[in-house]
């Protein structure tokens, strides 16, 4: 479903101007550049799309990274020559398929490792490999007291080169980066050189939430790698998510069409038993609305992270297919068939992507 600008009239459509997510690439590039850190550009919240790809990669990404190997294999489609690191920890299962078409990946059990390590060697590959560590955060990664033991025992399995280390932070614990638990990663690679076990090339020191230290110069000396989606593709650090400030917040925008506008009342008529979703609702009596029903819903978004970009609206609520809205204090007259604009946080990108009934339409897109 991927369509350029002329053909579009579908709804609902999520546009996303490529234009602005190269601009927004570019510049977390060069500030990172300051500090002599490389950055991958992650894919997964829209599903490893090649336009987005491209966008990524004019603006400087060094690789294409994503959690699914369904979506690197699309960017492999289109990007055959540039690095591509599988995010999500690869099962011993996929090690066959990893190896095809990751240049690296990331790892942190044993008999993953084995089995990458034979599919590379099957394959006549080297396959790169950056070792996570948990230092707090609780999701996956090594314990930082085993990662040299373990070190020591990969280092001599055949076919795989360990690349260096890596961490994951504010994704389960919602733990911030720090110049102390980052310190503890560079610190780990440090005593790995010591000891002669690897040349660490990767100290890839988190995602967008380590923006923020490296916005106020409090990265760790070391880190030297950082793999960003969410700030890249909204324009927002993730630990306040406060717009960045040169960024684009609105290179994505979900629009929907109105199928109904009416006068009703704000509170519904009759005994409240379930909704569609089995709550309980709740209302405040506001008096008469004016409402709009709009053709989008929970099978295409998650509702309440959408920010409505037209004045004077606000979203009330949803069901699988419908979005509420109070048009009270919109400027003008409503119309049926009007298209609405909305901004989207994380989740509901990442359901707006997903969804097979949201069109996608690139901006700006030359291919
Ligand atoms: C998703 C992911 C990222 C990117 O996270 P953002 O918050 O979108 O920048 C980085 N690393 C790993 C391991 C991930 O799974």
């Amino acid at each position: 479903m991927v369509a350029t600008e002329r053909v579009i009239k579908v709804y609902p459509l999520l546009r996303i101007d490529v234009a602005k997510l190269r601009h927004n690439a570019q510049t977390l590039v060069d500030l990172a550049k300051s500090f002599s850190i490389s950055i991958w550009g992650v894919t997964k919240v829209l599903g490893g799309a090649p336009p987005v790809g491209a966008a990524m990669l004019a603006g400087g990404v060094t690789a294409l990274a994503d959690s699914r190997l369904t979506n690197l294999r699309r960017l492999a489609s289109s990007f055959p020559d540039t690095p591509k690191v599988l995010l999500r920890l690869p099962s011993p299962r996929q090690a066959e398929a990893v190896v095809h078409i990751a240049a690296c990946s990331l790892n942190s059990e044993w008999t993953t490792l084995q089995a990458l390590s034979q599919a590379a060697v099957a394959a006549q590959r080297q396959h790169r490999v950056l070792l996570m560590v948990d230092v707090g955060d609780l999701r996956e990664g090594l314990w930082p007291d085993q990662v040299i033991p373990f070190v020591k025992r990969a280092i001599g399995l055949p076919g795989l080169q360990i690349a260096g280390l890596g961490t994951n932070l504010t994704c389960y614990g919602g733990v911030i980066p720090s110049p102390k638990n980052l310190g503890i990663l560079v610190d780990l690679a440090r005593e790995l050189e010591r000891q002669g076990l690897v040349q660490c090339e990767i100290v890839s020191g988190g995602n967008s939430s380590s923006l923020q230290l490296l916005q106020e110069g409090k990265i760790p000396r070391g880190i030297n790698n950082l793999r960003l989606g969410e700030s890249l593709i909204l324009g927002r650090e993730t630990v306040s998510r406060h717009p960045i400030a040169g960024l684009h917040t609105d290179a994505v925008v979900l629009q929907a069409e109105v199928v109904e506008v009416k006068q009703k009342p704000s509170v519904p008529v009759g005994h409240i038993g379930q909704d569609a979703f089995g709550n309980k609702p709740v209302f405040v009596d506001r008096g008469l609305q004016r409402r709009a029903i709009v053709a989008i819903g929970k099978q295409d978004v998650d509702p309440g992270g959408l920010a409505p970009l037209d004045p004077g609206i606000t979203v009330l609520g949803a069901s699988s297919d419908h979005l509420l809205l109070d048009v009270g204090a919109y400027p003008g007259k409503v119309k049926v068939g009007q298209v609405f604009s909305f901004g989207l946080n994380y989740a509901a990108l990442l359901a707006a992507s997903t969804s097979a009934y949201v069109h996608k339409v690139y901006k700006n897109y030359e291919e």
